[in-house]
């Protein structure tokens, strides 16, 4: 079903997920009043801030039932992505009308896309280690937001989350929906931030990052960011022009770096904001 290349924010829909079975899986998680992020293993959320707006009980069921797909697929291996993934509503970050909860990337205005769920869960999966309470974790390309939601939900609220969007409509736009999210708390103090910027300079102020992400495909690797990497953090960027792959890039402790190809892939380019408008 999700054979490559993996829609990442650009083509067609690969499988509509069947969205069935409610289970009251992470229902002990809800329950949490405090925001601490203590460990590794349990992720816990200001629910006091965010949960209110977490939709009605039938999108949360399809929520649940697109990450038990994922969960099905294998696409979502790590408890803790399963957790930030139900705990983000997606449905708050696709334009109103779009289908939040099949797994296919989806229209979001300004040649961009939001990518389908199961590259978000690649994406989460390849990045937990480097998303732990109190690391640092860049987006670049943001788009909606999502990714910089969850990244922030993992680091909390003693690391920073920084996504980085050159179209000031989509940061608008992404903020707003992180503030109805379960982000929200994390904006309003300051471990998340998004800005209006050209992504492929990174965002040096906040450098070197544990964890950076890259939502548009490149032609190569910015020089920016692999100096923005610390030693022993991983970047994920989709690498190509037609032909991409999302490739992973790990940095030595002795700064020297690691590349693999994780997947083929296909997502909207890394370019300037001129050339993704040109036909807009
Ligand atoms: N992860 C995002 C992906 C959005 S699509 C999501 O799922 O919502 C990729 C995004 O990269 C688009 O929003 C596009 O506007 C943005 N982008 C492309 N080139 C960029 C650049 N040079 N700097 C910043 N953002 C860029």
């Amino acid at each position: 079903m999700l054979s490559p290349p993996h829609a990442g924010c650009y083509a067609v829909a690969l499988a509509a997920v069947a969205l069935s079975r409610p289970r009251p899986l992470y229902s002990s998680l809800f329950q949490h009043r405090s925001l601490a992020f203590s460990s590794r293993a349990s992720l816990r959320f200001n629910l006091s801030s965010g949960m209110e707006h977490f939709s009605t009980k039938g999108s949360m069921d399809k929520k649940e039932g697109l990450v038990e797909q994922l969960k099905h697929y294998g696409m979502i291996k790590s408890d803790k992505v399963a957790e930030v993934m139900q705990i983000v509503d997606r449905g708050l970050f696709v334009p109103e009308g779009s289908p939040a909860y099949v797994d296919s990337p989806m229209p979001i205005g300004y040649n961009a896309t939001i990518s389908a769920p199961h590259m978000h869960a690649t994406c989460l999966e390849l990045l937990e280690e480097h998303l732990q309470p109190g690391m640092r974790a860049l987006d670049v390309g943001s788009g909606t937001g999502y990714l910089t939601a969850c990244f922030a939900m993992m680091v909390g609220p003693q690391g920073r989350t920084v996504g980085v969007e050159h179209i000031p409509e989509l940061v608008a736009s992404s903020i707003n929906s992180i503030k109805r999210s379960a982000a929200s708390s994390l904006l309003n103090e300051g471990s998340l931030s998004v800005h209006a910027a050209d992504g492929r300079k990174g965002w040096p102020e906040l450098a070197p990052y544990d964890a950076i992400h890259v939502g548009a495909a490149s032609p190569d690797i910015p020089r920016a960011l692999l100096e923005q990497l610390k030693p022993g953090g991983r970047m994920v960027i989709p690498v190509g022009n037609f032909f991409q792959n999302l490739k992973v890039v790990d940095k030595n402790d002795d700064g020297s770096v690691h590349v693999y190809s994780e997947a083929s892939v296909r997502f909207v380019p890394l370019t300037s904001r001129a050339a993704q408008l040109q036909d807009y």
